[in-house]
């Protein structure tokens, strides 16, 4: 049999989870490989969700979630310097809006001192108003002062990154279709682009991990959809809405509808959490939209509905279990990491670990002695102090040509990003690495541009560059005449 790849581990799946998990891989002398069915990393649910790295009071004292999210979020402050992650460390608030609430803040505390999460602390109406003055419904609140605002897909590029700086490969447009097992054990995963022999693989795909599993003989858990839907405001809307990270008291569902500001300074109303039986269905619905304002409204009476630029959905991959399934499955040589419904993103570089410690007792991993966690320093333009705009528009003419001018994102900030390793292939792409098309008109000025300087990097036609997945070309010939 021909082989497409030989090596020994496949990850699959190239969200947060993948990534983070070729990352701790790469640190060990092994082959190892991540493969993705779309045209780039980070096109799951890592690209649609509230982005908030939790402090781990939450989750229940000794599941996965709550191990992982508290140890995910200490990492992140390590991560943050080595990777030059944006990440925000704003803290974040449980607010109650009545006595019954207050009540509950108090199993809240309990349960994160428990969790062993630090410096939480219950405060009154006066110091919430202090810390966010438009919270004028607030009678009291959980301060959680480790909690902080990730940029997700910036954290899945550079953690794919740091892999393949480290001899890591990662193969998009590329879906697992099927396994073949020798004595019970799976040695050869079939893709879109051909068979991979492997001595293991770990199943990172998120709300398909279910279906990954079953194909290797794993039917010990089921995923089910659960979407939350958002509102985003204009960067102008920020003073009459909240600074950090707003949480209503949780239900049983979900933490609530929040209220939170990116790490770039637009603040999102969402999510609500509707299960559906669609793993494809993103689409935002007007009821939908109403429900996130009415429970944004309990924390914020005045939204200025006027500076929402746009709405988004992302899917939870709930699984049965209540719990993330991590580490070796039923069959050999298959590991999952799977059911990350929440909080993925806070706990992904300790899942990374968990499963790979997992992979540890099955297989012998050595350290590698030259391994290098960091990636090399990098400002975005509209970052730079005056000076250093100068510098960079001296060493590269194309740092003085501003494409996006919503968030003033330069034609040598695109080329760079389409250049670098895991480099954007979609315009999509390129705006999750560049913000390009993320401000005030959603790439309604620089979204024919960045095509065309996506279609000259890449020697392919404009009507072949895609926005994000296989059949969403954005324009005809005619473009080119
Ligand atoms: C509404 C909402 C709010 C959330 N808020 C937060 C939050 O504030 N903080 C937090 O920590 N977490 C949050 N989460 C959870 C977090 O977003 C997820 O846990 C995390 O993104 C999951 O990452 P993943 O890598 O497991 O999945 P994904 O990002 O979905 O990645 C899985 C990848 O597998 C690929 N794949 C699937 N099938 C195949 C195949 N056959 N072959 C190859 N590749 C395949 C997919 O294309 C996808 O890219 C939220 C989630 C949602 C939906």
């Amino acid at each position: 049999m021909n082989f497409f790849k030989e090596t020994d581990i496949v990850v699959i799946g190239g969200g947060i989870v993948g990534t983070a998990i070729l990352r701790e891989l790469s640190k060990y002398s092994l082959r190892s490989l991540l493969v993705e069915k779309e045209p780039d990393v980070s096109t799951g649910t890592t690209k649609a969700n509230s982005a908030v790295c939790h402090a781990g009071f939450d989750a229940p004292t000794g599941s996965w979630k709550q191990k992982t999210n508290v140890r995910g979020n200490a990492l992140y402050h390590q991560l943050q310097e080595e990777l030059n992650l944006d990440i925000k460390w704003t803290g974040s608030l449980v607010v109650a809006t009545s006595e019954e609430e207050v009540q509950q803040l108090q199993v809240l505390l309990e349960r994160g001192k428990a969790n062993g999460v630090p410096g939480l602390q219950i405060i009154t109406k006066e110091e919430v108003l202090e810390k966010e003055p438009n919270l004028t419904t607030a009678l009291a609140a959980m301060w959680a002062p480790t909690a902080g605002v990730v940029w997700p897909f910036g954290c899945a590029v550079a953690f794919a990154q740091c892999a393949v700086q480290n001899g890591a490969e990662v193969i998009c447009d590329c879906a697992v279709t099927g396994f073949v097992k020798e004595n019970n054990a799976v040695t050869i995963v079939n893709t879109t682009k051909g068979a991979i022999r492997t001595k293991c693989v770990i199943n990172a795909a998120g709300i398909y991990a279910e279906e990954i599993a079953k194909l290797a003989g794993d039917d010990s858990f089921t995923i089910t959809p659960r979407k939350g839907e958002y509102i985003l405001f204009d960067k102008t809307a920020a003073s009459s809405l909240v600074y950090g990270v707003v949480f209503p008291c949780p239900t049983e569902k979900s933490k609530g509808i929040l209220v939170c500001t990116t790490t770039h300074g637009n603040t999102f109303i969402g999510p609500n959490a509707n299960e559906q039986f669609s793993k494809e269905d993103t689409s935002v619905t007007s009821a939908g939209m109403d429900e996130i304002i009415a429970g944004a409204r309990k924390l914020v009476p005045n939204l200025p509905m006027g500076a929402c630029i746009t709405e988004f959905a992302g899917l939870r991959a709930a699984s049965d279990t209540g719990d993330f399934i991590l580490g070796a499955s039923k069959v050999p040589g298959f590991f999952n990491a799977a059911g990350i419904q929440s909080p993925g993103i806070a706990a992904a570089p300790a899942i990374a670990e968990v499963v790979v410690k997992a992979i540890g007792k099955e297989m012998y991993l050595r350290k590698k002695d030259n391994w290098n966690g960091r990636l090399p320093k990098k400002t975005a333009f509209n970052r730079m102090t005056s000076a250093e705009k100068q510098k960079a528009i001296q060493d590269n003419s194309l740092y003085g040509r501003v494409i996006c001018r919503c968030e003033t994102v330069t034609e040598g900030e695109i080329v760079d990003a389409i250049r670098q390793p895991v480099g954007a292939r979609t315009v999509d792409g390129v705006k999750r690495r560049t913000r390009a098309g993320m401000g005030r008109c959603q790439g309604g000025f620089c979204g024919p541009r960045v095509t065309q300087i996506l279609a000259r990097e890449l020697g392919i036609p404009v009507e072949k560059v895609l926005k994000e997945r296989p059949g969403s070309e954005l324009y005809f010939k005619k473009f080119e005449e």
